[in-house]
């Protein structure tokens, strides 16, 4: 059976969701190291070891600095190292120079604690919009060969969506691997992401992933497979609108994590997981 599995690539938005939802909530000391991404990352490491997977990890700069110890952990299990940025701030909200700017930090800080150079990029909540296309081009000049910034989903404002949804190689000399996305008719369901796996019964997912088009790609976050419900533990000095801001950003994350490893499993059983180097590789014509 293994012989004729489609194949879909696996991802992880390598990210410390304690810095992101502190910052988010304008928390003082947002930027420490959070308390959980070490066991939220063994946890992960651990589900892909017992699937015999391989992932892309697309590290935050950020994210990589406050832990850089995890870093060689990730690198020791065989799997790809891509960039996810440095800050996590919308490229649509980024001048070009500020986007390039934000690139090489995160570039350097991944070359400095992996001694790899990157050459995937995904964007943070794929924020690539169609007026700040011009970042694929930025892409390809500092040399990355693929992106996987492109997500047909309703939720996304002013999102570009590719006519295909398998890898193709862009106008700028850059490869794009989409997101899963099952298309039926107009509609546009998202399957890909472990956020909209708590909200799909697990047998239409698999279909939908059946129908998202050849070497359609999965991305999971670090939080989603915490072991322990996720708590900001914000500092005491902040105040009732923080608290409530950060409740509803825990209650929202926590129904995706209850799920999310159960679901990687079901589809582990029906689908080949590879890292997106791997598939690159395969098209590229360089395996
Ligand atoms: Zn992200």
């Amino acid at each position: 059976m293994s012989a004729t599995r489609s194949t879909l690539l696996l991802s992880v938005d390598f990210e410390d969701w304690h810095q992101l939802v502190r910052r988010r909530v304008g928390a003082a000391g947002w930027e420490n190291p959070g308390p959980a991404l070490e066991r939220q990352t063994d946890a992960l490491l651990a589900l892909f070891d017992e699937l015999g997977a391989r992932a892309t990890f697309f590290v935050l700069g950020m994210a990589a600095r406050a832990h850089p110890h995890l870093m060689d952990r990730i690198v020791r299990r065989g799997h790809e190292i891509g960039c996810h940025g440095d800050a996590h701030l919308p490229v649509h909200t980024q001048t070009p120079g500020e986007f390039s700017a934000d690139l090489r930090a995160a570039r350097s800080t991944i070359e400095e604690l992996t001694g790899q150079t990157p050459v995937g990029y995904r964007a943070p909540a794929f924020s690539i919009t169609q007026s700040s296309n011009w970042a694929f081009e930025i892409l390809a000049n500092e040399g990355f060969a693929y992106d996987s910034s492109q997500h047909d989903s309703p939720a996304l404002r002013d999102r570009v969506a590719p006519n295909e949804t398998s890898p193709h190689l862009m106008d700028a000399g850059l490869w794009e691997f989409p997101i899963a996305v099952w298309r039926i008719g107009q509609g546009r369901l998202p399957v890909g992401g472990a956020s909209y796996w708590q909200i799909l019964p697990t047998p239409i997912l698999l279909t939908g992933l059946q129908n998202a088009g050849s070497l359609a790609g999965l991305y999971l976050h670090p939080n989603e497979l915490d072991p322990q419900p996720l708590d900001a533990g914000l500092p005491p000095t902040a105040s009732s609108a923080q608290r409530a801001h950060a409740k509803l950003r825990e209650v929202q994350r926590n129904g995706a994590r209850r799920r999310a490893p159960r679901v990687l499993r079901a589809i582990a059983r029906r689908f080949e997981l590879i890292p997106y180097g791997e598939a690159h590789a395969r098209l590229d014509g360089s395996a």
